[in-house]
């Protein structure tokens, strides 16, 4: 027999015999004399009555008790898979980084705490001859290594975000000038290492060209961009694959 009957029937026999002594008892007390129909009616009346409604009863108890736990059971996995679609929605299915809203609501998040840090924008150098040249599927690929590359050069501590086609976006919270400089060279060294190979036997040089800029106090996001994309434009002008930084306002606090 199962283990929960067998519980069910002790705790119902249990809970009969309780009822048998109390109606014992009771007659006892009233002083009747305890024999014939006076001993049987005790005994027979909570066996009949008292022992099927305790085990209904802990029938039911038990049965509220394993709805209970498969409920609560549904209820974390509901909550698991919310948190997963939630991740999910915040993430680029390509490469894995932030999504252009995910990347700024991390900055904004983490410039709530401090105000030092950098932003970068890394953008893949004439990447539309690699769609021309190879497909678009030999694109993906390139960006996937171009974005791997990005994980590599930069540390934990940085938020990371895929923000267009093939730009990327790197907030380094807390760093000074020297260290942004140093991280965005990384990167750009990182990428140009990569020896992609669109077809068998032939290796094409990948390159980002990134543009830099200190954070200051009560600074908007919006400003960050606009002089971060000013240095991206003249890092491509000045022949891409390199870095440009931001001088006139090193105001980080
Ligand atoms: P530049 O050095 O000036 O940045 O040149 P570029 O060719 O990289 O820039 P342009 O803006 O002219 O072209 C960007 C190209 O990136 C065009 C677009 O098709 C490609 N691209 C954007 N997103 C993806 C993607 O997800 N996969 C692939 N394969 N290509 C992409
Ligand atoms: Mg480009
Ligand atoms: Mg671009």
């Amino acid at each position: 027999m199962e283990r929960s009957v067998v519980s069910i029937f002790i705790k119902a026999g249990l809970a009969t015999a309780l009822s048998i002594i109390a109606s014992l008892a009771v007659v006892a007390g009233m002083g009747i004399g305890i024999s014939g129909a006076s001993l049987w009616l005790p005994i027979l009346c909570p066996l009949v009555i008292a022992f099927p409604a305790s085990a209904f009863t802990y029938w039911q108890q038990q049965r509220l008790q394993v709805l209970n736990d498969q409920l609560r059971a549904a209820h974390a996995a509901l909550e698991q898979a919310n948190a997963m679609l939630a991740e999910k929605a915040r993430r680029d299915a390509m490469t894995g980084f932030l999504n252009r809203e995910a990347f700024f609501a991390a900055v904004e998040a983490t410039r709530r705490r401090t105000n030092r840090g950098a932003l970068l924008l890394v953008d893949a150098d004439h990447f539309k001859r690699i769609n021309d040249n190879y497909g678009h599927l030999v694109g993906d690929d390139a960006l996937i290594e171009i974005a791997a590359a990005i994980s590599r050069a930069t540390g934990e501590t940085s938020i990371v975000g895929r923000i267009g086609g093939e730009e990327f976006a790197v907030f380094l919270s807390g760093t000074d000038l020297g260290e942004a400089e140093r991280a965005a060279e990384r990167i750009r060294a990182e990428v140009e290492a990569i020896g992609f190979m669109p077809s068998q036997g032939r290796t094409l040089r990948l390159t980002v060209s990134i543009g830099g800029t200190m954070c200051w106090p009560d600074a908007r996001i919006s400003e960050l961009m606009r002089q971060a994309d000013r240095q991206l434009y003249r890092a491509k002008n000045a022949g891409r694959n390199r870095v440009m930084f931001e001088t006139e306002r090193r105001l980080a606090a």
